[in-house]
């Protein structure tokens, strides 16, 4: 049923939410706004990451309908755009209280984002999508940053629900402009993490011992993320996961999904990406070969005709 007798967004108190999909990243997100006080009605359609979220200190709702109806802030982190459409036309939408703040963290398509924020909107409840940088480790933190798509009327209100699970709260744009920063992010990322590891191996090749090109390129033009704070060679740079057998850190799944996005993103708005479209392909190639849970670093043994590395 849907609640009226509205909460205006300029006295919202945020003393309620609702959490719907407690995977990965939504489990430890949730179990932080409990932390900092906020009661929690959670719901997943898995039992067993909703009992971990019990465990975590949340309530236990039977649908995601019902775990709305009394909530200040809504928050979705499900798998894909088609999840998030249905879940707020069918169950979040038609539940939720009249000016309920309504915040979707999970990654998908700029579309899905629009498609559900107009619907929001036509709902009077304000609306943003909030996907995240930083993986699970940042989710159990609370050191996730959030790019946020919403009207700037209301980016105070999104920045203060986001906060307990926050190292930073960026506003990105009007809706969508979320998820096209992190597809943006994401694909030059790809794309950077594949020329580092290029660099790596043809420095092999060529003589050149690993942790000299690492010091050189780190303090030369060629520096980039992907080489000084992930570099995928193990044993040289910080700590990443290429110390521990590629385990734990950006899966080579996630990736692909987000470089699809790009690239479904690019050809509709008729952006050039040629190397994107590269970088999809080469993890699209990968992942096949039975790496999609290995992190995205991985793809240097690949590169370097080695997966017996990644055994
Ligand atoms: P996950 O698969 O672990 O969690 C998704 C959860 O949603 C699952 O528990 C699933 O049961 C639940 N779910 C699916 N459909 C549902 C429905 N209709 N109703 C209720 N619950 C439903 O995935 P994750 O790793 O937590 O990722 C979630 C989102 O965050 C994705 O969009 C992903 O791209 C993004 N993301 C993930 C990472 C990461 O490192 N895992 C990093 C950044 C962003």
């Amino acid at each position: 049923m849907r609640h009226e007798g509205p909460k205006r967004m300029d006295d919202h108190d945020m003393t309620t939410a609702a959490f719907i999909g407690l995977g990965n990243m939504g489990g430890g997100m949730a179990a932080n706004l409990v932390k900092s006080g906020i009661e929690v009605c959670a719901y997943d359609i898995s039992d067993a990451s909703l009992r971990r979220a019990v465990e975590a200190g949340c309530g236990a709702a039977t649908s995601a309908a019902a775990a709305v109806q009394e909530a200040d802030v809504v928050f979705t982190m499900l798998p894909a755009g088609q999840h998030v459409r249905e879940i707020y036309s069918e169950e979040i939408l038609p539940n939720a209280r009249a000016g309920a703040l309504l915040i979707d963290c999970s990654t998908i398509d700029v579309e899905s984002a629009r498609e559900v924020a107009a619907l929001a909107v036509a709902r009077h409840c304000p609306v943003a999508d909030a996907p995240v940088s930083g993986g699970t480790a940042a989710a159990e933190a609370g050191t996730l940053t959030f790019m946020v798509g919403c009207d700037q009327k209301h980016f105070a209100d999104v920045e203060r629900a986001l906060k307990p699970m926050a190292k930073a709260v960026v506003h990105a744009g009007a809706a969508g402009a979320g998820q096209a920063a992190k597809i943006c992010n994401n694909m030059l990322l790809g794309v950077s993490m594949i020329g580092a590891c290029e660099a790596l191996a043809l420095a092999e090749k060529l003589g050149l011992a690993p942790d000299r090109f690492f010091e050189i390129a780190t303090q030369s033009s060629g520096q980039c993320w992907s080489l000084s704070a992930y570099c995928p060679w193990p044993g040289v740079g910080p700590q990443s996961p290429a110390d521990r057998g590629y385990e734990g850190g950006f899966a080579v799944a996630m990736m692909l999904k987000d470089l699809k996005l790009a690239q479904e993103a690019a050809a509709r708005s008729g952006a050039a990406t040629p190397l994107g479209a590269q970088a999809e392909a080469f993890y699209a190639l990968f992942d096949k070969l039975g790496y999609s849970r290995k992190d995205f670093s991985a793809v240097l043994q690949f590169l370097r005709a080695d997966l017996e590395k990644l055994k």
